[in-house]
């Protein structure tokens, strides 16, 4: 597909728009919704054109692919830039990952958050301490998806072992546990599968804010297909991109 400048111009302001209404309805502030456009796949035409365009978080499910990019900005882009990544996080990448990323979305175990607490500590003169990160939770029970399982979110027989995980985390020095992230599953059963997925991790959220006393003020949910649904039920942070880009 050609790019138009023009068209990717109204869908940022459309999307912003839906943002909006949709905080309003469930009476949040729009400001309380960040808007990240996941760029994956598509070029730096296009990413220096949503980032004239005013918005500042990119998202990237592939360190590579991130790196890349990354490395064809210049200083005054990449200083304006904060990259995400919201894929999966293998741990021979975590060191590339823990320079590249303002935020890391996709922490699915004890372990590779300890492996990011140690970089952070080696690689204190480059990597921002401490180091903000979310945990995936599968709350849906979809195999496919990544993340912790715990299909159902507080309800699941492994809740409390998930609490006890998450603690782990929480207490590593050199990690900033911000909050949670999910996929919800493909469906057109907005209410019956769709909005109770984003519902059981706003609840987990809650559960684990008052179970180790501390805010996790993020929840990174809501894609293209169903972001106005997740800001319904507590969305911060919004991962759009064939609604602004168009189709990969
Ligand atoms: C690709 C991707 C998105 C964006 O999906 P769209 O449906 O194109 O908006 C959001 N989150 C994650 C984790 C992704 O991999």
């Amino acid at each position: 597909m050609p790019f138009d400048h023009a068209r990717l111009l109204e869908q940022v302001a459309q999307i912003q728009q839906r943002i909006s209404q949709a905080a309003q309805r469930s009476h949040r502030d729009p400001a309380s919704v960040r808007l990240i456009a996941v760029t994956k796949t598509h070029p730096m035409l296009r990413i220096n054109a949503v980032l004239a365009a005013g918005i500042h978080d990119l998202g990237e499910n592939r360190v590579q692919e991130a790196e890349e990019k990354i490395a064809l900005q210049t200083p005054e882009a990449l200083a304006q830039t904060r990259w995400h990544l919201i894929g999966h996080l293998q741990r021979n990448k975590a060191r590339r990952a823990a320079k590249l990323f303002s935020l890391i979305h996709s922490i699915d175990s004890v372990k590779l958050a300890e492996i990011l607490n140690r970089i952070v500590d080696e690689e204190a003169s480059v990597i921002p301490q401490p180091l903000p990160i979310l945990l995936q939770v599968n709350v849906s029970g979809e195999r496919s998806k990544d993340g912790f399982e715990l299909a159902g979110g507080v309800h699941n027989s492994a809740w409390l072992d998930f609490v006890g995980e998450v603690r782990a985390i929480a207490e590593l020095p050199l990690i900033d546990l911000r909050g949670l992230m999910t996929i919800a599953p493909y469906s057109d059963d907005v209410e019956g599968v769709v909005r109770p997925c984003f519902r059981a991790l706003r609840e987990v959220r809650d559960q684990l804010e008052q179970r180790l006393d501390r805010p996790l003020s993020e929840l990174s949910m809501g894609m293209s297909g169903d972001f106005e649904v997740a800001i319904e039920e507590g969305s911060t942070i919004v991962r759009v991109g064939t609604a602004l880009f168009g189709a990969r």
